[in-house]
């Protein structure tokens, strides 16, 4: 028996196992105060209560394709999140999942509380509409007794939280500028991400860029050398902070550029926070991540800080919707 387990470690799920969920896993493997049990990606899904290893789980995945060939943990499936609720214990869920189509995240809410499951969900959602539809649901969630932490990858969620903080200088709120930068070394490691930014280029949308086969999207990227220019994109930072009485959505505004073909950032990730504060004075904050921080470092980072966070607000007995703008994340030792 290892000693995550004999500690009481809060024993943990990934759903969806592509570049995020893989990334998440090997997050955890460190970690002491938290043991991935579970995970479930289209195909397939593993259950070990004692603690799954990232790395065979990893190799079995790019080998096999899924989860679901890992020996002795998994089991190939046509449903594999509504099996692995059934058949394991697990507190918390991480939802690497793409969000695809836009109603995607807010159907496997629904299976969570028909499946009568209690415990911690939280998503790395993008979409301010895939939100709402969230928001729907929040009294659904309440009475099932699951606390649901949603947008709580970088952006949103680091980045949001980040503006939440930073608002406190001000009296009033003018605007919340996020620019991110993104490199990969290949869009194939991320399939969901880039198909999901594609979404937000003019002409495109999320049915469109649904339908795009892996060759349509790796012709646009011939195209473009690689690389997406986003702005004034769909993101749900402006409703969350809409959401915490920060400012109105209108004075958020989201927009980037992600490299395909390179792991350097093509611009510092940062947001910029512009406000009057109580003696009159138009200032602007700015916080800005390190280049070498990864988007999987900084999407799946916080959403185990919100994982934390939830599962101390879940053991009080709180349930219901939650945003990164409004929860501190916990850092996970
Ligand atoms: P990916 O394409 O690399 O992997 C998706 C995984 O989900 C795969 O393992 C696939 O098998 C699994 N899957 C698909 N349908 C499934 C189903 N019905 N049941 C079970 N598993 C299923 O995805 P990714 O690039 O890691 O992105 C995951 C999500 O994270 C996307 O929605 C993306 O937009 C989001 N994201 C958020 C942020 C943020 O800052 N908030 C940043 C980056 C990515």
């Amino acid at each position: 028996m290892n000693t995550k387990h004999q500690t009481q470690a809060m024993r943990v799920g990934i759903l969806g196992f592509g570049g995020l969920g893989q990334a998440a896993s090997r997050i955890l493997s460190p970690k002491q105060e938290m043991l991935w049990v579970a995970a479930a990606d289209q195909k397939g899904f593993a259950y070990h209560a004692e603690g799954l290893q990232a790395d065979s789980a990893i190799a079995t995945y790019h080998q096999q394709g899924s989860v679901g060939y890992l020996e002795p943990w998994g089991q190939l499936s046509q449903h594999s999140i509504a099996e692995l609720i059934e058949k394991s214990e697990v507190e918390g869920y991480f939802l690497a999942l793409p969000n695809l189509p836009n109603t995607f995240m807010a159907d496997i809410a629904r299976l969570f509380i028909q499946s009568g499951w209690q415990g911690v969900l939280v998503d790395a959602l993008k979409r301010t509409s895939a939100v709402e539809q969230l928001l729907e649901l929040k009294d659904e969630l309440a009475t099932a007794g699951i606390t649901y932490m949603t947008g709580c990858g970088a952006t949103p969620g680091l980045l949001t939280a980040a503006a939440a903080l930073a608002a406190q200088s001000f009296a009033e709120i003018h605007q919340v500028k996020i620019t991110f930068g993104v490199g990969i070394a290949n869009w194939e490691a991320y399939r969901a991400t880039i198909r999901e930014d594609i979404a937000h280029i003019p002409g495109f949308g999320v049915e469109k860029a649904s339908a795009m086969s892996d060759q349509d999207v790796a012709d646009l990227l011939d195209k473009t050398n690689g690389i997406l220019a986003l702005e004034n994109m769909e993101h749900a930072d402006d409703i969350m902070l809409e959401l915490a009485g920060i400012c109105s959505r209108e004075q958020v505004t989201v927009g980037g550029i992600v490299d395909t073909r390179n792991p350097k950032k093509p611009l510092s990730t940062n947001v910029q926070i512009t406000g009057r504060t109580f003696e009159g004075k138009i200032s602007t904050h700015t916080f800005t991540l390190g280049d070498e921080t990864s988007m999987a470092a900084n999407v799946c980072g916080p959403a185990f800080g919100y994982l934390k966070a939830g599962i101390g607000l879940h053991q009080r007995g709180i349930h219901g919707l939650f945003t990164a703008a409004e929860i501190m994340p916990q850092f996970v030792r």
